[in-house]
C-alpha cells in the first residue's frame, strides 16, 4: 500500500506527545527528528525535508502549542497543513484553450505510464464533459507503442491518428492537428516517445513538437514508485520544456511518498492528477489536502 511506512513512522513520531499537557523542548526536538527521518526514509528531497521540519517547528513554538491543552493534536494539525502546502495547497485544474481544440502533450520516460494515462485522461474528459478527443500517436520508435495507443483508443472509443513508424513525429503531429481541426475535436492528446533516461535527442524532438503544436498543457507523467528519480526526471523535463502539470502514476503500488511530497516543491509545477491502477477509470484529480490526510493515515 502507498505511504505505509511513512504513515506509520509519522504516527509514531507524534504518538509520543499524546496525553501530554505540556511538551518540553526535548520532546519537540525528538518528535521533529523522527519526522525528519521518516520523510528522508520515504525518499523525500533533502531540501524539502529541511524546510518542512523548520516550518513545523517554528509554527509549533510560535503558536505556543507546547503549553496548550492538547499539544499532540495541534502538532498533528500543523503537520497536516504543512504537508498540504508542500504538495501545492489546492487542486489545480487542467489548462483549457479558449478555442477548441485544447492540446495536451504527454511527456515522460518510457514505462512511466504516458500512453495509459493519455487514455485515462481522454476517458475522464469524455465521461465528465462529453468531450470528443483525438489522440495522436507520435512515438515512432516503438511500434508497440502505436499499437498500444490504438488499443487504448478502442477501449474508450476515442479515435487515434497514426501514420506508422516511418514518418517524422513532428510531421505526424502536424497532420494529426489538421485532422482534429477538420473533425472539430475539442481535445487533442499527443502521445510522445519516451526513453529509459532523458537524452538530448528526445528533448530536442519534444521541443520541436512543442514549438509546432503550442500545447495548452504539457503534462509530465512520472512513476511515483521511482521516488527521487521521479523528481530528477521532472526537473530534467521541466528545464527543457517548461511543463505545465504533472501526473503521478502507480500510487496504487507500494510507493514511499518521496515523489508526491517533493515534485511540487522542487519544480514549482502542480501535480494535477494521480493514476491509481491500470484500468481506464483509475485516474483521480490530485487534492493536496486529501493526499496529506492519506499520508497521515
Ligand atoms: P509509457 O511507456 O509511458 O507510455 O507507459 P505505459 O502507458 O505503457 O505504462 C507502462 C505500464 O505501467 C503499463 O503496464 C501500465 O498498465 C502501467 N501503469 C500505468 N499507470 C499505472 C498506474 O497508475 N498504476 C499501475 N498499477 N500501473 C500503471
Amino acid at each position: 500500500m502507498a505511504f505505509e511506512g511513512l504513515t506509520e513512522r509519522l504516527q509514531n513520531a507524534m504518538k509520543r506527545l499524546r496525553g501530554k499537557g505540556k511538551v518540553s523542548d526535548a520532546d519537540l526536538r525528538d518528535t521533529m527528528r523522527e519526522i525528519r527521518l521518516a520523510l528522508l526514509e520515504a525518499d523525500v528531497n533533502f531540501d524539502v525535508v529541511k524546510d518542512f521540519v523548520k516550518t513545523v517547528r517554528e509554527r509549533a513554538v510560535g503558536a505556543k502549542v507546547l503549553e496548550g491543552l492538547n499539544p499532540a493534536q495541534q502538532i498533528v494539525k500543523i503537520v497536516d497543513e504543512e504537508l498540504t502546502k508542500t504538495m501545492g495547497e489546492s487542486a489545480v485544474p487542467l489548462n483549457k484553450s479558449a478555442k477548441i481544440p485544447t492540446i495536451i502533450m504527454m511527456v515522460g520516460l518510457q514505462g512511466a505510464g504516458k500512453t495509459t494515462t493519455a487514455g485515462k485522461l481522454a476517458n475522464h474528459l469524455k465521461t465528465d464533459e462529453n468531450a470528443r478527443p483525438l489522440m495522436i500517436a507520435a512515438d515512432v520508435y516503438r511500434p508497440a507503442a502505436i499499437d498500444q495507443l490504438v488499443t487504448v483508443g478502442q477501449q474508450i472509443d476515442v479515435p487515434v491518428f497514426e501514420m506508422g513508424t516511418d514518418t517524422n513525429p513532428v510531421e505526424i503531429v502536424r497532420q494529426g492537428l489538421a485532422q482534429a481541426e477538420e473533425n472539430h475535436n475539442d481535445y487533442v492528446f499527443i502521445d510522445t516517445a519516451g526513453r529509459l533516461q532523458i537524452d538530448e535527442q528526445l528533448m530536442n524532438e519534444l521541443a520541436q513538437i512543442k514549438d509546432l503544436a503550442h500545447p495548452d498543457e504539457i503534462m509530465l507523467v512520472v512513476d511515483a514508485m521511482t521516488g527521487q528519480n521521479a523528481v530528477a526526471t521532472a526537473q530534467g523535463f521541466n528545464d527543457k520544456l517548461d511543463v505545465t502539470g504533472v501526473i503521478l502514476t502507480k500510487l496504487d503500488g507500494d510507493t514511499r511518498g518521496g515523489a508526491a511530497l517533493s515534485i511540487r516543491a522542487v519544480t514549482g509545477k502542480p501535480i494535477k492528477f494521480v493514476g491509481e491502477g491500470e484500468k481506464m477509470s483509475d485516474l483521480d484529480v490530485f487534492h493536496p489536502d486529501r493526499m496529506a490526510s492519506r499520508i497521515l493515515g
